[in-house]
């Protein structure tokens, strides 16, 4: 059964923690309960915690640092820093230069989590064995150059503990002395960090592995309601693969996406900004170009009825004639903003002129006042 695992590959500092933190989920966990029982702070702190440091990863390492999708005040950069080290999924620099990695060879060799090598690997294999080819974070000199993300980066592992462990038992004690401290560890810090460690690894794993592709099928990536209720909203994968630097992965307004809604809140308030969106023309032409695939190569089936091979012909030609006017109509809405700039810069042209003969007279009057 081991004569298969590569040994000389193993990554035993995270293997023995992804282990070992999973193996104290399921059994100090309900050891402590059936002793002590469960009382409603501990759950409160476990939900806490979870989306304090779950959101961390999807808004933060995710989205801002890694697409920077939008531009978050230093105040929401720091408590995702803190939070998200609190995650253990290691610095945001690290993370960011791992995930785009990720999209720039997605489903190839080096992709870190390639989905083609199986669902283990893509979910925590990957994070088992070392990487090869090694990181050389070329690919994140725009981060290098912030100072917060470099600090959380050189003290990752000590902010990780303080937050994941030592802050749940400290507010434990503050609760309830000694029990509730390590009642408090153990649920919303230990079970915490395995619970939303495999819910993130969820993105990596299962949002490339069941669910549709509505807008590219060139890439695994899909889009599922499922799995956005595991990640925090990111369950909309195919969308977000085809369109990265938009700040929304469910783009639609029924979509569950509640990290959306969060940087849409943020930016209302104040502490974010440049929130980045695909122009909705251009998403519904990829959803159309998509759906045109799809057709065309269910016509190239041989078991295709003549009455069904008429239907699909009928509904590619609808698809093709309703691209066309889309972009018939782009083409017209350009060429109306282009006559406009032109006018736009005809005027300003004719009020340049007319300020520098009024300089011209005013300089030329002015000797004789
Ligand atoms: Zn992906
Ligand atoms: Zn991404």
């Amino acid at each position: 059964m081991f004569k298969n695992i590569p040994f000389h590959r193993v990554n035993w500092v995270t293997s023995s923690f992804l282990i070992g933190t999973l193996f104290l989920s399921l059994t100090a966990v309900p050891l402590y309960i059936w002793k002590f029982g469960l009382d409603w702070f501990q759950c409160a702190l476990f939900f806490v915690m979870l989306c304090a440091c779950g959101f961390s990863i999807t808004l933060g390492y995710h989205r801002m640092f890694s697409h920077l999708a939008f531009r978050g005040h230093w105040s929401v950069r720091l408590f995702t820093l803190i939070f998200g080290a609190g995650a253990f999924e290691n610095s945001a620099l690290m993370w960011s230069c791992e995930h785009r990695t990720h999209h720039k060879f997605v489903d190839h060799d080096d992709d870190p989590y390639d989905i083609n090598k199986g669902l283990f690997h893509a979910h925590i294999g990957w994070l088992m064995f070392k990487l090869r080819p090694e990181l050389t974070y070329e690919n994140v000199a725009d981060l290098q150059k912030d100072k917060l993300v470099m600090w959380q980066h050189r003290h990752v592992q000590l902010i990780a503990v303080i937050v994941a462990f030592i802050l749940p038992a400290a507010a434990g004690y503050a609760w309830g002395g000694w029990s509730a401290a390590l009642g408090s560890l153990l649920i919303a810090g230990v079970a915490r960090v395995v619970f939303l460690q495999h819910c993130t690894f969820c993105i990596n794993s299962l949002c490339h592995w069941i669910g549709k592709r509505p807008y590219s099928s060139r890439c695994s990536a899909r889009d599922s309601w499922i799995t956005a209720l595991v990640t925090f909203g990111e369950g909309y994968h195919n969308y977000h693969h085809e369109f990265q630097h938009d700040y929304r992965n469910g783009v639609k307004p029924w979509q569950f996406d509640p990290t959306k809604w969060i940087i849409w809140t943020l930016n209302l308030i104040g502490l974010a900004d440049n929130l980045r969106r695909v122009p909705s023309e251009k998403i519904l032409l990829a959803e159309l170009g998509e759906a045109q695939r799809r057709m065309e190569s269910k016509l190239e089936s041989p078991y295709l009825t003549e009455a069904a091979r008429a239907y699909f012909t009928r509904y590619c030609e609808r698809i093709q004639a309703t691209a066309a006017e889309w972009a018939q109509l782009k083409a017209a809405q350009m060429e109306i903003t282009r006559e406009m700039m032109g006018e736009l810069r005809e005027e300003v042209q004719r009020a340049i002129e007319s300020l520098k003969l009024r300089d011209y007279e005013l300089a030329r009057v002015a000797p004789e006042v």
